[in-house]
């Protein structure tokens, strides 16, 4: 991996780092307050700056690069698409395209047989809470708290998390439910069990009182990814794709994180044998190495725009070289076990190795997920669980969070880090040593963390 480490050259990098402070205005930030790391290459698992410093990247660039960085085979077919036709309009036929959709399509659980294609997974949402409305002839959507589903229009009033509260002005339609999560329980439940039959008994209230007739659908993500990978109790989705056919309520799975192998299955809903009507998709179906995301459609829904035209288009939707990438990913993933490395990875080395470090540390409350897909909750205090940041801190209230991503840096080690969680997101292309070399990173330094327990 290191065959492809330039020699540090940090005068270039200070020139990328002064133009980007110049111009680049950057996502979720205080312009003034940031400092953005250059980076020079990747290859892999692993990513490198200017100054010869390289990292293992347990955040996947944003649980994206299932595939690793710079996979050859997924670069080739860039390459000879770009050669071949960088860009068609959305309405021809074209064999990147085509070939996309069927393999996105094979591999969709159920009759989720027809591929909408987006830019990226907020679009995604919009475009399935559009068709949802649109079939249906209702208007409430209704999303979990603690779930992230994009920053676009109705996608970042669906979010359940703080980055919504700024846009909540503009949330008319939108109804936030608890969904169930045993460690921080909404229902004061004791066991798996209580909290799912808890859970369902709530979403059925909610549904009663807002008035079943007016409710379009009802989305969650299958594992709810960025607000803490939060394995849904068994029966659960089950019981909520019940509740949605009693109502008429269109059931939609956001799997804009979860999918493409993440969690050791290409689509999280295989683990629970749920088919949704409508399932959102983007980052992993071609690694994030061209923009692309995408909307899986039942039968039924897509029969609602047979002989009538679906109100929306992107000029970009299918490009040819996101959807080049995304059948040589697909079929990379497929012919190098790549979903079942992330599956093996998941239960015999880091799922143990993580439970063994949660007992050594006291600032690790609970461990959870599956695959290349797992959060570390970190408390200040096991017998409370009293997170060790507040909900939402930022500046001094959230240093034993910065101390630890600090300390993971130091070592090597490029963490996921989001309120007092950190997740361990590998690629699916994660090799066993790899694994071991960061989780002993990791063990390292949550010291830091613990540093902040009482
Ligand atoms: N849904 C989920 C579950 C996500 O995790 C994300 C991105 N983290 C999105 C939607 C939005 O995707 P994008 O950033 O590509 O718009």
């Amino acid at each position: 991996v290191q065959s492809t480490h330039p020699s540090p050259d940090p005068a270039a990098g200070a020139a990328v780092k002064a133009a980007d402070r110049a111009h680049v205005f950057h996502s979720w930030s205080a312009q003034g307050l940031i400092d953005p790391l250059a980076i020079a290459g990747a290859d892999g698992s692993y990513f490198w700056d200017y100054d010869g410093n390289r990292y293992l990247d347990f955040s996947c660039q944003l649980v994206n690069t299932n595939i690793g960085h710079q996979h050859p085979k997924v670069v080739a077919a860039i390459q000879e698409q770009a050669a071949k036709m960088c860009t068609i309009a959305p309405g021809f036929a074209v064999d990147a395209r085509s070939e996309a959709a069927r393999l996105v399509a094979e591999r969709t659980p159920g009759d989720l047989d027809k591929i909408f294609f987006t830019n990226g997974g907020a679009e995604a949402v919009e475009n399935a809470v559009r068709m949802a409305r649109l079939h249906t002839g209702r208007s409430k959507v209704l999303s979990a708290y603690r779930s992230y589903h994009g920053a676009t229009a109705a996608a970042i009033n669906l979010t359940g998390d703080p980055r919504r509260w700024p846009s909540d002005t503009a949330s008319a339609g939108v109804v936030h439910f608890w969904a169930p999560f045993l460690y921080r329980s909404p229902f004061h439940a004791e066991n798996e069990a209580q909290e799912c039959e808890r859970a369902l008994r709530h979403l059925e209230d909610t549904i009663a009182y807002e008035g079943p007739a007016g409710i379009a659908a009802i989305i969650l993500e299958t594992i709810p990814g960025t607000a803490g990978i939060m394995v849904p109790p068994p029966g659960y989705l089950a019981g909520v794709r019940e509740i949605c056919d009693r109502y008429g309520i269109v059931f939609i799975l956001d799997e804009v994180m979860a999918g493409f192998g993440r969690t050791g299955h290409w689509f999280a809903a295989d683990h629970f044998g749920v088919t949704p009507d409508l399932l959102t998709f983007a980052k992993g179906v071609n690694s994030g190495y061209v923009p692309l995301g995408g909307v899986a459609i039942s039968a039924e829904i897509a029969a609602t725009f047979d002989q009538r035209p679906y109100p929306g288009g992107l000029t970009y939707s299918g490009h040819p070289l996101a959807c080049a990438s995304a059948v040589a990913t697909i079929n990379a993933m497929a012919e190098e076990g790549i979903v079942e490395n992330a599956a093996a990875i998941g239960e015999n080395v880091i799922g143990p190795a993580l439970k063994e470090i949660a007992e050594r540390h006291p600032s690790v409350g609970e461990v959870r997920g599956l695959g290349v897909f797992w959060a570390l909750d970190l408390v200040k205090n096991k017998e409370t669980r009293e997170p060790l940041v507040p909900y939402n801190a930022s500046g001094a209230a959230n240093q034993p969070m910065a101390d630890f991503a600090a300390a993971c840096k130091r070592g090597g080690l490029w963490p996921f880090v989001n309120m007092n969680r950190t997740h361990v997101v590998p690629p699916c292309t994660v090799t066993e040593s790899e694994a071991k070399e960061g989780l002993a990173i990791l063990d390292e330094a949550l010291g830091a963390a613990d540093a902040h327990t009482v």
